[in-house]
C-alpha cells in the first residue's frame, strides 16, 4: 500500500531520508512557496546551475536543513486528509524570484506569465480563460473533432469543460494516435515525460524520465477515462471529406464506418489528425517486388519473429535510433542503411529510472510536481533558440551556423569519438557534415555502442534497388529476411487524404499546392471558416518544448475564437487573407535565418521547393503570445 503524506510524516527521520532522492532545488522551491521565507532560496542560489537535477550540487548541510525544515513545516500543516491547513502561499510578486533560482538563471520578465501558466497552480489557470465565459451562453456551436490523439483528447477535455457539444471521429479502434500506432520495440519520447503531460494532469506513474510508448499510451487512456470521453468517440470511423455549405454556414463531414458512408453536420471542425500519422515508405526501385516482411515502424508486426534473422533497417532518424538497439539484441545480423547521419546528443537521464523515493515525493509532497515540471519546462524551453539562428559573419558556414552551434558540434563529436574513435572508417560514417539541429536532434540510445557490435553493419552506400529477397547498393548485394522501414511519415502532406472543401469549392490540398501547407498561426486558413487545426502547418517544434505545449496554446486560441463567435453572435469567422499572408511572410523570413534552411540540410521539415512547412521558427514565448487570444481584426465575421 502507498504511504500517504500524513502517515509518512509520523516518521520524520524517514521522510527526511526519502527526500534525499528528490531534487533539492525543487524542495527548496516548495519550502519557500509554502513558508514565504526567501532565505532558503538565497542558500541554494549559488549551486543551481541549470534546470536539470544533475546540475545541482548543494552541500549536504544545506540540503539537510532544507529537508528538515520542509518536514517540520509539513508536519505542522498537513491534516489527516493529506491537505495543507492554514497556509498562505508566497505572494505572486515573488514568484519570478523562485523561478529564477529554480532554473539557475534569470527568467526574463516576458516569460513570467507563461511560466505561471505552466505552474498551473489553481490561482493561475489562465489557460482556461475563455471557458467560464463560453459556459454562460445557451446556444453553443456543435463541434466535430477529427482524431483522438494527444491533441484531440486535449481539445475535448477543454470543450467538455466549457459545455460545448462535440463528437470525435477516430479511424482507429483506440484513442492515442501516435502512441497507439507506434508500438515498435524501444518506441518512446525524447521530451522528458514530466513535461510530456498536460499541464493540468500530472502523471505519477512514470517509471522513467523518458518514458516508453506503453506508459504514454496508458497516460492518455487515463485522461480519457478520468474525463469520461469514450462515449463521445466514434471509433473505427474514417473522415473522408469535410465540405463547407455556404448557404447553411455549416460543415458537412462524410464519414465511413464499416464501409457505410454517412454525413454529419457541425458548426465547427477541429482537425487533430497530427503531422506524423501517415507512414511513408522509401522510394526505392523494386521495393514492391520484395516478397518477405517489410515492416514500417509505425505499423509494427508483433507476430514477426526477428530472432536469428538477417534484417535490413532503412532509416536512421528518430524511430531508427530507438528500434535499432533492440533489433541488434535479437537478430543474427542487422544491416543498417544510412542515407545521412544524424547529430546525436548524450543525455545522462535518457535511460535513468525514477527512484522509489523520487516517485513518492512527486506524488505526495505538495507543489513538488508543479515546480519540478516548471524546471524541466525551462530546460526544454527557448534556451537554445538563438543558437539556431545563422550568424551572417560566421567563419565556417558550411559546417555550423554560429559560435554556439560550432560548440555543440565539437562537443557532440567528442562524444562520438569517445565511443567509436578507435574505428576510423566508422567514425567517418557517423559524423554529419551539416550543422547541428539542422535535422531532428537525436538522443544517444546506445547507438554508437550498438554500431560496434559484431552482428551490426552500417552501410552508407546508396541503395540502387530491392528485389524479392535482397537489397543492392552501388557496391554489393545483401540477402535479407526482412526489412524494417524507419522512414518516417508524409508529414508535409497535411490533413491529406481527407478532402477539405471550403468556400467557393476551394480544395484545401490545392490551396496548399499539395505540399505547401500554411495557416494563420498554424490554426486557420482563409476560405475555410470555423475550420481549426491543432498541430497544423509550422507548429512542430525542433528547438525545445513539446507538442503538449503547442496543443495547449492552440486549444486556448480556438476557445478564444468560439468565445468571440458567441459574444458577437455570429455563425462563423473566416481568416482574412492579409493576416494569413502577413503571418506566413514573417514566418518564412524567420525560417530563412534558421538552421533548418541551411543549404546542406535536406529533411522532412522542408517541401520540394525547400520551404519549411512543418516546423515553427518561433520561440515558445512568441507562439504563446500569438495564441493567447484571437485578434478580431484577423477575421471576417458572418
Ligand atoms: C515515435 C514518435 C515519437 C515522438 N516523440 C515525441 C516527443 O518526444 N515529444 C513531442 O513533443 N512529440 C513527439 N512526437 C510527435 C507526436 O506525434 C506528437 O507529440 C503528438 O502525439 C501528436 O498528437 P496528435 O493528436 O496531434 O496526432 P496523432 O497522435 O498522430 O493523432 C492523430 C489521430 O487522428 C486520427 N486520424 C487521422 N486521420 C483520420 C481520419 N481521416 N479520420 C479519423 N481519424 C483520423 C488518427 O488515427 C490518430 O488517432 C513523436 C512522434 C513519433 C511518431
Amino acid at each position: 500500500m502507498k504511504l500517504s503524506l500524513y502517515d509518512a510524516l509520523q516518521n520524520p527521520e524517514q521522510i527526511i531520508e526519502t527526500m534525499k532522492d528528490a531534487d533539492i532545488a525543487t524542495l527548496a522551491l516548495v519550502l519557500t512557496y509554502i513558508t514565504s521565507d526567501l532565505s532558503y532560496l538565497e542558500k541554494i542560489k549559488p549551486y543551481v546551475k541549470g534546470a536539470f537535477d544533475y546540475a545541482v550540487n548543494v552541500p549536504e548541510d544545506i540540503s539537510l536543513e532544507i529537508r528538515s525544515a520542509l518536514t517540520k513545516k509539513l508536519l505542522k500543516i498537513t491534516n489527516k486528509n493529506n491537505k495543507l491547513n492554514k497556509f498562505n502561499p508566497i505572494e505572486n510578486k515573488y514568484l519570478d524570484q523562485l523561478m529564477s533560482v529554480g532554473v539557475g538563471t534569470e527568467v526574463a520578465k516576458e516569460y513570467i506569465p507563461m511560466m505561471e501558466e505552466e505552474l498551473n497552480f489553481d490561482t493561475f489557470s489562465a489557460r482556461d480563460h475563455f471557458i467560464d465565459n463560453i459556459k454562460k451562453h445557451k446556444n453553443k456551436p456543435k463541434v466535430i473533432i477529427v482524431g483522438s490523439g494527444l491533441c484531440g483528447i486535449l481539445a475535448v477535455i477543454k470543450l467538455s469543460k466549457a459545455n460545448i457539444p462535440f463528437t470525435i471521429i477516430e479511424k482507429n479502434d483506440s484513442i492515442g494516435g501516435t502512441w497507439y500506432e507506434n508500438n515498435y520495440p524501444g518506441c518512446g519520447v525524447d521530451t522528458p515525460n514530466h513535461v510530456y503531460a498536460y499541464s493540468f494532469e500530472p502523471s505519477f506513474e512514470w517509471k522513467e524520465f523518458y518514458s516508453k510508448r506503453d506508459s504514454i499510451y496508458k497516460y492518455l487512456q487515463h485522461c480519457v477515462n478520468k474525463f469520461d470521453l469514450t462515449k463521445h468517440i466514434k471509433f473505427n470511423t474514417t473522415v473522408e471529406s469535410i465540405k463547407y455549405d455556404e448557404s447553411l454556414k455549416i460543415w458537412k463531414s462524410t464519414i465511413i464506418y464499416e464501409g457505410i458512408k454517412t454525413t454529419i453536420e457541425s458548426n465547427i471542425v477541429i482537425s487533430a489528425v497530427g503531422q506524423l500519422n501517415k507512414p511513408s515508405l522509401p522510394d526505392i526501385s523494386g521495393i514492391e517486388t520484395f516478397n518477405k516482411p517489410l515492416i514500417h515502424t509505425a505499423k509494427w508486426d508483433k507476430n514477426y519473429n526477428f530472432n536469428n534473422k538477417i534484417v535490413a533497417l532503412i532509416g536512421t532518424g528518430a524511430s531508427g535510433m530507438q528500434v535499432a538497439p533492440e533489433l541488434a539484441k535479437i537478430t543474427k545480423k542487422l544491416i543498417i542503411f544510412q542515407r545521412t547521419p544524424h547529430w546525436i546528443i548524450a543525455n545522462p537521464n535518457y535511460h535513468r529510472k525514477l527512484s522509489k523515493g523520487k516517485k513518492w515525493v512527486l506524488e505526495n509532497i505538495p507543489y513538488y510536481a508543479s515546480w519540478y515540471r516548471l524546471q524541466l519546462f525551462w530546460g526544454f524551453c527557448d534556451g537554445i533558440h538563438e543558437s539556431l539562428c545563422k550568424d551572417p559573419n560566421w567563419h565556417f558556414p558550411e559546417r555550423s551556423i554560429n559560435h554556439t552551434n560550432e560548440r555543440f558540434r565539437i562537443n557532440m563529436i567528442k562524444h562520438i569519438e569517445s565511443l567509436v574513435g578507435d574505428d576510423k572508417e566508422l567514425l567517418d560514417k557517423v559524423i554529419p557534415d551539416y550543422p547541428p539541429y539542422g535535422k531532428r536532434m537525436l538522443m544517444d540510445n546506445n547507438w554508437f555502442k550498438m554500431l560496434k557490435k559484431e552482428n551490426v553493419n552500417l552501410i552508407t552506400d546508396k541503395i540502387n534497388y530491392i528485389n524479392q529477397n535482397s537489397i543492392t547498393t552501388i557496391n554489393k548485394s545483401y540477402n535479407i529476411d526482412a526489412i524494417v522501414a524507419a522512414t518516417g511519415f508524409n508529414a508535409g502532406k497535411m490533413i491529406w487524404p481527407i478532402k477539405v472543401i471550403g468556400k467557393k469549392g476551394i480544395n484545401l490540398n490545392d490551396y496548399w499546392e499539395n505540399d505547401n501547407p500554411r495557416a494563420h498561426i498554424g490554426i486557420t486558413v482563409p476560405n475555410f471558416p470555423n475550420f481549426f487545426m491543432m498541430y497544423g502547418p509550422n507548429t512542430n517544434l525542433a528547438h525545445g518544448g513539446s507538442i503538449v505545449f503547442q496543443g495547449e496554446c492552440q486549444i486556448r486560441y480556438i476557445l478564444g475564437c468560439i468565445n468571440l463567435l458567441l459574444e458577437k453572435n455570429y455563425n462563423n469567422m473566416d481568416c482574412k487573407i492579409e493576416s494569413y499572408i502577413q503571418y506566413n511572410t514573417k514566418l518564412d523570413e524567420q525560417h530563412g535565418k534558421m538552421v533548418w534552411t541551411h543549404n546542406k540540410v535536406d529533411s522532412w521539415y522542408r517541401n520540394k521547393s525547400g520551404r519549411v512547412t512543418t516546423n515553427s521558427p518561433w520561440r515558445l514565448v512568441d507562439y504563446w503570445n500569438f495564441t493567447r487570444e484571437p485578434k478580431e481584426t484577423d477575421y471576417i465575421f458572418n
